[in-house]
């Protein structure tokens, strides 16, 4: 067992770093209380090879791992809960899906140009109706000469509004057992009959692009379905698995962040003539939260490497999403309490970390759905 990461995931994580540190950081307070989707900076993680990480070369890709492509978005989680949910959610949900199914073709017409950051694609599967209970999909898509038209509406959607194509989930059929067949298919965003708006007045993470869409006899060609029509379901759950190890390394960074804000204010901060970092009730709280840095890190890092492996890492990828983000809340709370009234204010940024990890529980399958996948794969 080798601990020590490769070369190249150590120059991605300086590369990324030195980026999040001297573009993304001293415009994060303002992507929040703006609630301003940062384009450029995206344009910029574009032109550094970032949005294509865990893509090959020959697709615009950089040709990275899993691992490495964790530690990319630890890295901007760290600074910019907002940027990082975006990033996430563009690589892992509005790229991979046509990487891991998509033809020949797709990839070159779709996925090249997302990996090489000229643009960018969102991934729509919830819809007013159908939440954790994805298979309660309405939307619908049926062929009609060479084109699958297309009705429905999905809501909370990341990064629609600055997409280029939305991977939609449509019901295209029944299955022999009566069962609704689910489809993904690849929706260029300037379709006729397709509305997107994005009106949501978010808690947290508010620089990153939310979105309501409606289609509406939405036409797209048949070769736009992505991968085998009768496995969408699977396909999508499979998304969702590399997804949340993405969401998880998002969480990881805010619970860094949390941890170094609030070790550096504890030693700088004195009350009772000392420092509070004397005080056994900060220390100890110091203690858990740097510890359960470390856990969620190792969780993820393990859930990467099993990705790679091409081994199963469903189970391994639900633990590590749901320990990183609840450690994200949990640390964020401790920095405000161990900030006192300062970490109320948004200045100080903590307050931030908190709204922006709450996000974290919800997204990409709430906790409650974690734990639910937790013990089907124990066999419950
Ligand atoms: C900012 C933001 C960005 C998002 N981005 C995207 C995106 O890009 N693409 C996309 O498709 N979706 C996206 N979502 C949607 C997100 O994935 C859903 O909100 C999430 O899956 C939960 O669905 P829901 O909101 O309908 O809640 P519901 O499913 O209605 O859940 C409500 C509550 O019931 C619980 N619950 C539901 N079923 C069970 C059960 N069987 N057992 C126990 N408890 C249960 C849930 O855990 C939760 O606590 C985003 C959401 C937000 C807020």
């Amino acid at each position: 067992m080798d601990f020590n990461l490769t070369k190249e995931q150590t120059m991605i994580r300086k590369m990324v770093r030195d980026f999040a540190e001297e573009v993304i950081k001293p415009r994060a307070i303002e992507i929040d209380k703006q609630a301003k989707f940062p384009k450029d900076i995206f344009d910029e993680m574009g032109k550094l090879g970032l949005m294509g990480i865990p893509f090959p070369e020959k697709y615009g890709g950089s040709g990275g791992d899993t691992v490495s492509y964790a530690i990319a978005v630890e890295e901007i989680g760290r600074v910019c809960g907002s940027t990082g949910l975006s990033y996430a959610a563009a690589v892992s949900l509005g790229a991979s899906p046509i990487f891991y199914f998509g033809t020949k073709e797709q990839k070159q017409k779709f996925l090249t140009q997302k990996a090489e950051g000229k643009t960018l694609g969102a991934f729509g599967l919830t819809e007013p109706n159908a939440g954790s209970d994805a298979g309660g999909t309405k939307t619908t898509a049926v062929l009609k000469d060479d084109k699958y038209v297309i009705n429905g509406e999905k809501c909370f959607i990341t990064n629609a509004s600055f997409a280029d194509t939305i991977i939609v989930t449509a019901v295209t059929g029944k299955n022999e057992k009566g069962k609704n067949i689910i489809s993904a298919l690849i929706v260029p965003a300037d379709a006729e009959g397709l509305t997107i708006t994005n009106n949501y007045d978010k808690m947290g993470v508010r620089g990153s692009d939310t979105a309501e869409i409606v289609l509406d006899n939405v036409k797209v060609p048949k070769e736009n379905l992505l991968g085998d029509p009768q496995k969408g379901f699977k396909q999508f759950l499979y998304t969702l698995d590399g997804g949340r190890i993405s969401i998880a390394a998002l969480g990881l960074g805010i619970a860094q962040a949390s941890l170094d804000k609030a070790l550096s204010y504890a030693k700088e901060r004195t009350q009772f003539g000392q420092s509070i970092s004397k005080f056994q009730a900060i220390q100890f709280k110091l203690a858990d939260m740097a510890m359960e840095v470390e856990l969620a890190r190792n969780m993820i890092y393990k859930a990467a490497w099993l990705k790679d492996q091409e081994k199963p890492f469903t189970k391994e990828a639900a633990y590590a999403k749901l320990f990183a983000t609840e450690t994200a809340f949990k640390n964020a709370n401790e920095a405000i309490q161990i900030h006192g009234g300062y970490g109320y204010m948004r200045d100080y940024e903590v307050e931030r970390y908190l709204r922006d990890a709450k996000l974290l529980e919800i997204g990409e399958g709430t906790s409650e759905v974690q734990r639910l996948v937790i013990s089907r794969q124990l066999g419950c």
